[in-house]
């Protein structure tokens, strides 16, 4: 039992703790049976129009209990969750989250730190996670980094230091259009959407992002990449900027890092690498040397909530040139003035390398997940995904009603039920398969052909579970043939 003397009834904390304590319990244990249990409950379910009408309430001017609140959570929030946690989920690029970052995440919302910038651990727990970040992609030890919501973000992040980098500091001030220079740039054309979103909200276009072919391995084809930047060249645009992809999200490919490294120096052009979620495959010592390269990039963006298994959100976005970034960044504010002394003492601020200022604790969860299970054992993770993923490539390969539709790189299997109208008959099984709840792949096209797209990133992920996407996909196959 624990009373705290003059408490404040204006504040917003409880006037009864020990209620508090108790319900508090109680929710920690709810979610603890939760993941516990987890196996035992659908991947998703389709949400009952009375479920989600729930979520039209007019503005709650009057008190609800938090039990109360809590309840509806457990009826109506918990159970219709998209299941990402669940050992079944093999959609689109979802991480399964663990216990300790969910433990983690519930002790940084308790201190409420504020990362943009001032004296204080947290900042520097984030920057221990830099360190990490530079020690295990070979970078130098000064290289700049900060948490931010996803790659989408960490891309544009990049973007923005390469373009500062080759119009100078005018940009920020004049624009981009101030120049009178015409950046492009390249990927390939499995990239993720989001380089071509965020060349648009650079100000650059998204046509002036060039798709560049890939070859039979759905890998960036260098000869085409040389042959783009020569014309763009002679047609007076400026070439700034190349992202290569280490884990592509189509199928998993890697671009050939060292070539397209070798290519930017050359050119002279930012070499960037979108390892989303591949890049911490360097964990893995097994596959750590198919990304050989990825030490000479200039900028790399990932995502810890990936194969990482941090809770989402935990991108992070890491540069070579500190000082670029810090350029690119940071402004003077009367209020955040640096100190020599004191709470706002200290220089580079986080707030200096990117957008937000106001900044949540990330990297608590992060530092959590690092510290409590080991590197080791987080790259062994990952290298299981990949081998759970060759061993549904076999199976596939073993099965006649089945086609493979690209090769198997790392943890993502595209592949079909054969027959008439397959494009047809396999978005039927997806959905079918989503609504068992057993296990739940995505769709993908690959050369126009429509694909079931199984990636494999949960930590959950077992053999039965590749078994039962096999059979489940054979069941509703041969089904929907004869129907
Ligand atoms: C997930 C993903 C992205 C986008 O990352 P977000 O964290 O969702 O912003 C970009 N590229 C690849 C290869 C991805 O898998």
């Amino acid at each position: 039992m624990t009373t705290t003397p003059e408490q404040d009834s204006d504040s917003l904390d409880p006037q009864q703790w020990d209620e508090l304590r108790a319900q508090g319990h109680k929710m920690l244990d709810d979610m603890f049976d939760y993941l516990q249990q987890i196996r035992s409950r659908p991947v998703w379910q389709p949400i009952p129009d009375e479920v989600r009408g729930q979520f039209a309430q007019p503005l709650p001017r009057h008190a609800t209990d938090l039990t109360q609140s809590h309840d509806i959570f457990m009826r109506s929030i918990l159970p219709y969750a998209i299941g990402n946690s669940h050992p079944g989920f093999m959609g689109w690029v979802h991480g399964g989250g663990t216990p300790v970052g969910m433990l983690a995440e519930m002790l940084a919302a308790g201190l409420n730190a504020n990362l943009g910038g001032r004296d204080h651990i947290p900042i520097e727990v984030e920057r221990q996670v830099l360190r990490w970040v530079c020690e295990l992609f070979g970078f130098p030890k000064d290289a700049s980094g900060l948490f931010v919501t996803g790659t989408s973000m960490a891309t544009l992040i990049s973007i923005l230091v390469a373009r500062h980098k080759v119009l100078g500091p005018e940009v920020r001030t004049l624009g981009v259009a101030a120049g009178g220079k015409r950046l492009t740039a390249y990927t390939s054309r499995g990239a993720h959407g989001c380089i071509a979103k965020m060349m648009d909200m650079a100000g650059l276009g998204s046509e002036a992002l060039r798709l560049i072919p890939m070859d039979n391995a759905h890998e960036m084809d260098i000869a085409a990449l040389r042959h783009a930047i020569a014309s763009d060249r002679a047609l007076g645009y400026t070439p700034f900027f190349i992202a290569a992809t280490a884990g592509s999200v189509n199928t998993g490919a890697i671009d050939p890092l060292i070539k397209v490294a070798d290519v930017a120096h050359q050119e002279k052009l930012w070499f960037h690498v979108d390892g989303a979620y591949g890049a911490l495959a360097m964990l893995s010592p097994d596959i750590a040397p198919r990304l050989a390269g990825l030490e000479r990039a200039d900028s790399i963006a990932f995502d810890f909530h990936k194969w990482g298994q941090v809770p989402y959100d935990a991108g992070f976005v890491l540069i070579r040139d500190r000082a670029q970034h810090r350029d690119t960044f940071a402004s003077p504010a009367a209020y955040l003035r640096r100190e020599t002394h004191g709470m706002a003492a200290g220089t580079d601020w986080p707030c200096d390398f990117g957008p937000d200022l106001s900044r949540g604790f990330r990297a608590l969860k992060t530092w959590f997940t690092l510290q409590v299970y080991g590197t080791d054992r987080l790259g062994q993770v990952i290298a299981h995904t990949c081998d759970l993923a060759k061993y549904l490539e076999q199976r596939i390969l073993a099965t006649p009603q089945l086609e493979l539709l690209a090769p198997v790189s790392l943890n993502i299997v595209c592949f079909r039920y054969r027959g008439d109208d397959a494009d047809h008959i396999n978005a039927g099984i997806v959905g079918a398969l989503q609504e068992s709840g057993r296990v739940a792949p995505s769709t993908t096209t690959l050369d126009g052909k429509l694909a079931i797209r199984a990636a494999i990133f949960n930590h959950r992920t077992n053999k039965a579970d590749i078994d039962a996407l096999i059979n489940a996909t054979l069941e509703l196959g041969t089904a929907k043939m004869n129907s």
